[in-house]
């Protein structure tokens, strides 16, 4: 991206080229709107398809058939008129549409008619002791390395925690010939009657039903040691992780490994609609804050739509159909389309998403995590890992009256490092709420204040070149 090729202005902003996102922006671009993609990954494709367009083709095979649905959505793009700026990382927004954005060592402000917010889901930060040891990383970040560079564990991983993701990668770890020490599966054995309810309802998508199945009857057959109904989990080490220990059957347990992969499933990244003031509520089901929007992706705030994870856990299918819808609103809001033609198109869009969707009240109920393992991590646990403020000094806060997660952020300086607590809100919300018997949404998440990651202040000045000369 230069300067140049840059507008101060666009009808339509899309944030974020996942799914989502790049069904959006095709969608508008193919109905005459002047579309600007930004994305902060060097590649087009989001978290799902990672990479699709660089991959050899034997790492592919070893992802799943899911993957290879991003070629289409990624092919499209490259031929439709849109102006894509990847490696942009967008750290402000607020309700009047002014995107602040950077690339490189440049910053800039930009603004739209309409913004279509896209940017996917994050890995529920869940803190435990040990978490921050060198040596232990989010499970995320493993197949990461392992879509966009082939890089594997080289001695073994210990696999745990609990959600669909954790499954996906021990299976593709097992293709890529990684040694799985142990996958210890944290989700409580009594979610399978809690599931059961939803179950008639999650055959009418069993597709997904069969491919968790056949996920955990390869890794059995392949030996793959998978414990269940696992507590107490703890990662050992001085100066980074030795070891991994865990409770099953009453009984404690450890094994001896150098890198360690957690995952607590996915919520949906909200700093965005946070930061431009969008209503967010709390979602019981799926544990986390969710923005407000209605059938069309609006949200609380006149012309910023949401679409994809960054509204709710949905997965990628879903993902791609809510984008197309959102971005006919987009369209017709800015006055190129009628509401009937809108309606007419969103159809078979809507009817996929209704189909997508059986699944969903299952999986949250299967994978709903203890609410001890979210709120009550040991007085010695790091919650927040940037300014290093244990879950005690959080209760400390606390018992001395601080009752709400921005008062906690005030007194703790916790939320207020690089990541400005993207890593720590849930954590100490949750933590606050089971301190003082309140419930999460009057906790509330901290404030989201701009930029929302970090800006060097030659970057800063950049933006008002006028009064620095
Ligand atoms: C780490 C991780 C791995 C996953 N792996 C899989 C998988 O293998 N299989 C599967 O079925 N599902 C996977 N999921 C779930 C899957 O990501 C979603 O269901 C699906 O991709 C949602 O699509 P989306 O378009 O809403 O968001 P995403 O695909 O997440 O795309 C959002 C995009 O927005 C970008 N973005 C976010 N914030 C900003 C910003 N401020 N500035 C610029 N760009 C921004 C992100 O980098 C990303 O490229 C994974 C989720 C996570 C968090």
């Amino acid at each position: 991206m230069s300067a140049a090729e840059l507008k101060s202005h666009y009808s339509l902003i899309v944030i974020g080229a996942g799914p989502a996102g790049l069904s959006a922006a095709v969608t508008a671009a193919e109905h005459g709107l002047d579309v600007a993609l930004l994305d902060d990954q060097r590649n087009p494709g989001g978290q799902i398809y990672r990479a699709i367009e660089t991959i050899p083709a034997e790492r592919a095979s070893m992802l799943g058939s899911e993957y290879r649905r991003g070629e289409q959505l990624v092919a499209a793009l490259r031929n439709a008129d849109i102006a894509y700026f990847p490696d942009t990382q967008v750290w402000s927004l607020n309700r009047k549409r002014e995107i602040g954005l950077v690339h490189g060592q440049t910053a800039a402000m930009i603004s739209s008619d309409q913004v279509l917010l896209a940017g996917g889901a994050m890995e529920r930060p869940v803190p435990y002791p040990g978490w921050t040891l060198p040596g232990v990383m989010n499970a995320g970040a493993g197949q990461i390395l392992f879509k966009a560079q082939g890089i594997v564990p080289a001695n073994g991983v210990v696999l745990a925690g609990s959600g669909p993701l954790l499954l996906l990668l021990a299976w593709q770890y097992m293709h890529a010939g990684v040694e799985i020490k142990a996958l210890l599966d944290l989700t409580p054995v009594n979610n399978h009657l809690r599931a059961m309810p939803y179950l008639p309802r999650a055959l009418l998508a069993r597709h997904y039903l069969l491919k968790g199945l056949t996920y955990q009857l390869d890794l059995k057959r392949a030996g793959i040691n998978i414990v269940q109904n696992v507590s107490d989990l703890r990662a050992n080490g001085e100066q980074r992780v030795e070891s991994v220990s865990y409770r099953h059957r009453g009984q404690q347990h450890t094994i001896k490994t150098d890198l360690l992969l957690s995952h607590f499933g996915v919520i949906p990244h909200i700093q965005l609609s946070q930061a431009a003031g969008c209503k967010h509520n709390w979602d019981k089901r799926q544990q986390c804050w969710r923005p407000q929007v209605d059938d069309w992706g609006n949200s609380s705030i006149d012309g910023i739509l949401i679409a994809g994870d960054g509204v709710g856990i949905g997965g990628a299918r879903t993902a791609e159909h809510a984008g197309r819808l959102t971005a006919l609103q987009a369209v017709h809001a800015l006055g190129r389309m009628t509401q009937h033609e809108r309606d007419r198109l969103a159809r078979d869009d809507r009817k996929w998403m209704r189909e997508e969707q059986h699944i969903r009240p299952f999986l949250e109920a299967f994978f709903r995590l203890p609410g001890r393992l979210l709120g009550e991590p040991a007085d010695d646990t790091v919650v927040c890992r940037c300014e290093e403020v244990t879950a005690g000094a959080i209760r400390r806060a606390i018992s001395d009256g601080h009752v709400d997660s921005n008062q906690v952020k005030f007194l703790t300086r916790c939320g207020m490092g690089p990541c400005q607590g993207r890593q720590c809100a849930e954590s100490v919300a949750q933590i606050v709420a089971a301190e003082t018997g309140k419930r999460l949404p009057q906790v509330g998440l901290y404030r989201a204040r701009p930029p929302l990651t970090p800006l060097t202040l030659a970057q800063l000045a950049g933006l008002f070149p006028d009064e620095t000369e």
